[in-house]
């Protein structure tokens, strides 16, 4: 803290995670005497850079580039790049440092680390945004590879820009290196099931706690915050599972559909017109929409899923979804609930799964496509999606287990920490002081 004292968004993640694996340290002081905690929350590289570029009347701007490599003990350094103008240092960091015990939990062999520019990618042309990945690309390509840090997508970084990166990162090396990104083309390397995978995988998670409960998704309302990749599959999942998703959002707003949300026209508004969420209204005027977006978890719901961004569920919000009896609450998102809200629900014994756990699904999948391009193989969607439930099945257990075994039963926000926090300490402590 005293060291980076504004990087309100890393200290909240190092503290969540510290907090959670205290009972660890107790019984395991190797930890201490390998000095683990600070060898953690010091990256072990934070690249910034300027990223010069030309908008289409002439007007030359420039962003800061970002990519932090965290960890680098179970593999090469693996975390998506976010382009929003609300990114720096802070953001960064603490993307990155879950990311290290998102990927650990996996148990795929990928390191962690983020990155991304304080870019808004909202109202640029196209031609503006491949002119933008170029440039970002022209100097991020001299740090990363696929065996030193592969990057995929995150907020305002889709197939689109990915596709100008990679191509520029060919055109750079001079040769292809398809495992240098993942979330790419199916026609350049990219894997069947990437696209769906971070929201499929959180409601396969789902399901897991939900089989504890001794129930299903059947007839559950539902709440999706945001609409973007990790949003819109995880409302398909659900819905395909018979839930009943009323509600999802943009930075703008949130809108309301008791008939339950028409997917088709989220996907043709979001992912093909590129337009606003409350645009929704044009085609089912009986829906409602609400300026602020966070108001949203105001909607009475069975299970909650904020997959939209950080701190986005505040106290107050947690509350409110208390009062309404909400049964369950997973995190899509990175870091979507604040200290104070992850209280509240736990002090309500209400079911609660982290998003290191929930969304790992998305990385877990990128690790199988670096394993598809450099075996040269391609996997059927069948495939991908049974070892992707595979594989948050296992999440889930390993998290109910870890928390077992420190006697917090039931706490999967402990369960997860420590459970991803042993698999990279004992690494470190193997790979020795380097
Ligand atoms: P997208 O850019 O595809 O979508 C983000 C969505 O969240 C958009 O609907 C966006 O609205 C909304 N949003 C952004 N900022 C805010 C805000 N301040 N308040 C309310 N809504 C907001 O990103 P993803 O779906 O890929 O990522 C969403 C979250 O999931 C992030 O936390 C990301 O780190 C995490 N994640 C993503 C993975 C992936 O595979 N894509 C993997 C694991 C985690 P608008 O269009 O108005 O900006």
């Amino acid at each position: 803290v005293s060291r980076d004292p504004y990087e309100k968004e890393f200290h909240q993640a190092v503290r969540d995670l510290f907090v959670s694996i205290r009972p660890v340290l107790m019984k395991n002081t190797d930890y201490i005497k390998y000095n683990i905690l600070e060898r953690l929350v010091e990256p072990e590289r934070l690249i910034t850079f300027s990223v010069p570029w030309m908008d289409d009347k002439g007007v030359v701007h420039v962003n800061r580039g970002y990519r932090v490599q965290t960890n680098s003990a179970i593999g090469p350094y693996k975390g998506g790049l976010r382009f929003h103008p609300s990114v720096n240092t802070s953001i960064i960091k603490f993307l990155g440092f879950e990311q290290t015990f998102k990927n650990a939990l996996t148990s795929q062999p990928i390191g962690g680390g983020k990155g991304g520019a304080d870019f808004d990618p909202k109202g640029k042309s196209d031609a503006e945004i491949m002119r933008f990945c170029q440039s970002y690309m022209t100097e991020l390509h001299k740090y990363i590879g696929p065996d030193i840090d592969v990057p995929a997508g995150d907020i305002g970084v889709g197939p689109r820009e990915i596709g100008y990166l990679f191509g520029q990162y060919k055109r750079l090396r001079g040769k292809y290196e398809a495992g240098v990104l993942t979330g790419k083309g199916l026609h350049y390397g990219g894997s069947i099931g990437r696209k769906e995978a971070t929201g499929y995988g959180v409601i396969y998670f789902v399901q897991e706690m939900l089989k504890d409960l001794g129930e299903t998704l059947k007839d559950k309302t539902v709440v999706v915050s945001g609409s973007g990749n990790v949003a819109i599959h995880t409302m398909e999942k659900a819905i395909e599972l018979g839930a009943h998703v009323v509600a999802c959002s943009d930075s703008n707003g949130y809108i309301y559909d008791e008939n339950g949300i028409d997917l088709a026209t989220v996907k043709r508004l979001k992912e093909v017109e590129r337009r606003r969420i409350k645009d929704y209204l044009d085609e089912h005027p009986h829906a409602t929409y609400k300026e602020k977006c966070t108001d949203i978890w105001k909607i009475p719901c069975d299970i909650a899923l904020p997959c939209a961004t950080q701190n986005e569920i505040d106290e107050k919000e947690a509350k409110r979804l208390v009062e309404n009896k909400v049964m369950l609450v997973a995190e899509g998102a990175n870091m979507p609930s604040t200290t104070e809200a992850i209280g509240v629900f736990l002090y309500h014994n209400i079911p609660f799964a982290p998003a290191k756990a929930v969304n790992a699904g998305g990385v877990a999948v990128s690790a199988l496509e670096m394993a598809q391009n450099s075996s040269r193989v391609t996997w059927s969607f069948e495939q991908v999606d049974n070892m992707l439930k595979e594989i948050m099945k296992n999440i889930y257990h390993d998290s109910v287990t870890a928390a077992k075994d420190y006697h917090k039963p039931g706490n999967l926000m402990v369960g997860a920490n420590i459970a991803g926090f042993t698999r990279v300490a004992d690494t470190m402590i193997d790979l020795g002081v380097i």
